[in-house]
């Protein structure tokens, strides 16, 4: 545990604040007493990978809390491929490859954990995270136990779950297929390539900032409205790809937020659109 430690180098924007108190919890025993802490009214704040968060430059109150070592294993049984909440998203996809289980490629290049990407319902190249996980067990901070949803109870949508309040993923299991090992390292090979082509993964950057509207995309408009190169701060429009912000040493969140606010106010006034945000707020904003 520790207190008022920096968090921002814990996400892919590599900005943001202290966190009034930072823990990463091992097992079920020290997620009682996170529940305890909860109890009494301290906020709580679940952080994966970081990467598709903003976090406050005037920091996060109450606990900020990442998974730790604990919860980072894959078990296959079957065609069955179960892991801990912590495991990150492209190792797992590497893991069902090596036991020539198909459902998981494109997960291979997207830099999150499978709790944020099950929170996010995480996707790319046509498929998503709800599409292949079978269930997950969450913890709820009100009750202190863990509780197992199907997935068709967790309420998905684009890049959106409901799960219960208050809760966060510590594992999950993902109804895979067999198929040809070649064929699908052939197929991730093609999403890594396929990034790093079209994503500006040299800066820090939280991926897609927008969700891409319904029959359009994000990044479609933003180019159209002459936005690509617009710079508040330490922070840019990619000239890259339109639907991401990256950001240069020094940058603020203040700076993110600032091109975000111009961008929807822009699209807007052009298209008629509202952009949604897809990056998620962390912190006294
Ligand atoms: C270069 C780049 C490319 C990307 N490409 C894609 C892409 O192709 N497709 C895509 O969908 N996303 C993409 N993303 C965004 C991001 O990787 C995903 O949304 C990812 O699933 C987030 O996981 P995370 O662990 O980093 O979550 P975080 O960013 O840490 O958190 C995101 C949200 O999930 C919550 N959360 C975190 N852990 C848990 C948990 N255990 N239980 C419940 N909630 C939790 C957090 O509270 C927060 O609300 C990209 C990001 C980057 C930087």
């Amino acid at each position: 545990m520790r207190s008022g430690f920096p968090i921002g180098h814990l996400t892919t924007f590599r900005i943001g604040g202290p966190a009034a108190v930072y823990v990463e919890p091992e097992s079920l025993d020290d997620l009682r007493a996170v529940s305890a802490a909860a109890a009494v009214g301290v906020e709580v704040t679940v952080l994966g990978k970081g990467s598709n968060v903003l976090v406050s430059d005037a920091g996060v109150d109450g606990i900020v809390l990442r998974l730790g070592r604990g919860f980072r294993w894959s078990a296959r049984d079957g065609n069955v491929l179960g892991c801990g909440a912590a495991m990150p998203l492209p190792a797992l996809s590497g893991i069902a490859a090596s036991h020539s289980l198909t459902g998981l490629e494109f997960g291979i290049a997207i830099p999150g954990s499978v709790g944020g990407a099950v929170r996010m319902n995480a996707g790319a190249h046509g498929s998503s995270i709800s599409e292949v996980l079978d269930h997950v067990e969450v913890w709820s901070l009100p009750e202190s136990r863990v509780i197992a949803l199907r997935a068709d109870d967790i309420g998905f949508s684009y890049r959106r779950s409901q799960l219960p309040a208050r809760s966060f993923v510590v594992n999950a299991r993902f109804a895979l297929s067999p198929a040809e090992r070649e064929d699908i390292r052939q197929r991730m090979s093609e999403a890594r390539e396929w990034r790093r082509a079209t994503q500006p993964l040299g800066e820090p950057n939280c991926g897609s900032v927008f969700k891409n509207p319904p029959n359009d995309h994000a990044a479609r408009l933003v180019e159209e409205c002459g936005l690509k190169g617009l710079s508040v701060g330490g922070a840019m429009v990619s000239p890259k790809h339109a639907n991401f912000i990256v950001t240069s040493p020094g940058a603020t969140a203040a700076d993110v937020l600032g091109v975000i606010g111009v961008v929807v106010t822009r699209v807007r006034e052009m298209t008629g659109v509202t952009l949604e945000r897809e990056v998620q707020l962390v912190g006294r904003f």
